[in-house]
């Protein structure tokens, strides 16, 4: 049994996913630090105090524990956080000392947290484990709009080559972090992100449409955090080409009140095309509910500039909805590009979806047309395990723990 210190300070893992700052992370640490408790493992999982009342330490579920650490710096975004840091190290040695508790690594998520898990580690003399979960570097090169601070890149760069281990979700992502600090490939470990499917599963689409009002539209789904990376221009351009008499309607879940000029953008260029009546802002929906939708949906589309995984796709194909999606993130090992071969899969309703390496409008239009045509059901059950049959959180934790006992020895 190990004892682990996970920390996600600038943002919580029971955080409203799809607000500004709190997304698949926050899912990523839940599925996985429950499944390594039901393996009979201790994980706290540390976090800042976001409320006044919030109790320090609440257990999640079997050996997992949120342990909220207040720096004394009140509410605080995440591009605040900096210079409290120190304070959060303070915070986090105290609670230890306290509780008289020591663990067996660090698992420090985004780079903010790295910087708290890299102090800390010298302390405990324990392995510093880092992930991610997007690059700062990444999103500047991929998407104009982005401009995440010098700052950011410089600590990600030297937390990539100082920490004891880099884990990222997806082989491109191995890839990118390998050439941009040049490090050798046994210092970056791809463990893949697992699915909920006990929540995620097919459900009648007639009914999940019925439910939020969508029955006789096609309903092409986005959902995420609303923020210029996840690139929905391009989905608006190319909902403007698809026939009137598809009655399409675009669903797009997520964002908060921070989201709001990101919203507005968007919302002014779907009036300025003409097309505001095919698009429906849901705003955040809580995570529970999401099944609904991807229910409702005919086919869930990720035209992100990046992604460093992107959950969203396991979640729309674990409720059998197809997917088109960009060559980011995990999609080029979900999904293959149309050609006559998928073409012939996707009509046998024996393919997931389409991957597209273009950003061209009016080849996005053309695939999820192609989708929603073919898939006016959802996808078969044994196309759904076979793709997911590598996506869970119990092979995610065995793997974390092959990792953690190969540094141990090391
Ligand atoms: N999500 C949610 N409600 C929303 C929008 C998103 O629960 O209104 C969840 C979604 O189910 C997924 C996560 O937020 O688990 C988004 O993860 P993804 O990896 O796709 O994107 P990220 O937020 O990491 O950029």
């Amino acid at each position: 049994m190990m004892r682990m210190a996970f920390l996600s300070l600038h943002s919580s893992p029971v955080g409203k996913a799809g607000s500004k700052d709190t997304g698949g992370m926050s899912t990523y640490l839940r599925g996985l630090s429950g499944a390594l408790g039901e393996m009979g493992h201790e994980v706290d999982l540390f976090t800042r105090v976001t409320g006044p009342d919030e109790a320090e330490v609440k257990t999640l579920s079997p050996g997992v524990r949120l342990v909220s650490v207040d720096d004394g710096a009140g509410p605080l975004s995440k591009n605040e956080l900096y210079p409290h840091l120190p304070a959060m190290v303070d915070a986090i040695k105290k609670f230890c000392r306290t509780e008289n508790i020591s663990f067996d690594l660090i698992f420090s998520n985004y780079w903010l947290s790295g910087c708290v898990g890299r102090e800390l580690s010298k302390g405990w003399q324990v392995p510093h484990l880092v992930m991610f979960h997007t690059l700062g570097r990444a999103k500047n090169e991929a998407c104009r709009e982005e401009s995440e601070p010098g700052l950011r890149l410089a600590e990600e760069e030297k937390l990539a080559c100082s920490s004891d281990q880099i884990i990222v979700a997806a082989p491109l992502e191995k890839e990118r972090i390998i050439n941009y600090y040049s490090l050798r490939k046994d210092n970056v470990k791809v463990i893949p992100c697992g699915v909920d499917r006990q929540l995620f599963h097919p459900l009648s689409r007639p009914a999940a449409k019925e439910e939020t009002g969508l029955t006789g539209n096609k309903v092409i789904l986005a959902i995420g955090r609303i923020e210029p990376v996840k690139g929905y221009e391009l989905l608006i351009r190319a909902a403007v080409l698809l026939p009137a008499e598809d009655k399409v309607k675009v669903v797009i879940v997520g964002g908060d009140v921070k989201s709001e000029i990101q919203v507005a953008h968007l919302k002014e260029l779907a009036a300025d095309l003409g097309i505001s009546n095919r698009i429906i802002f849901s705003g955040l929906v809580e995570h529970q509910k999401l099944p609904l939708y991807y229910n409702a949906a005919d086919v869930t589309v990720i035209p992100s500039y990046y992604e460093s995984f992107g959950l969203v796709a396991l979640e729309s194909l674990a409720c059998g909805t197809p997917l088109v999606a960009g060559s980011t993130g995990i999609f080029p090992e979900l999904l293959k590009p149309y050609t006559k071969k998928t073409a012939e899969l996707l009509t046998k309703k024996k393919s997931p979806g389409i991957l597209l390496e273009n950003r061209i409008s009016s080849a996005w239009a053309e695939a999820i047309r192609i989708c929603y045509i073919h898939h006016s059901t959802p996808l078969d059950s044994s196309v759904i395990n076979d793709i997911l049959a590598t996506y869970n959180w119990r092979t995610a934790a065995l793997s974390f723990i092959r990792l953690i006992q190969e540094l141990h020895t090391k």
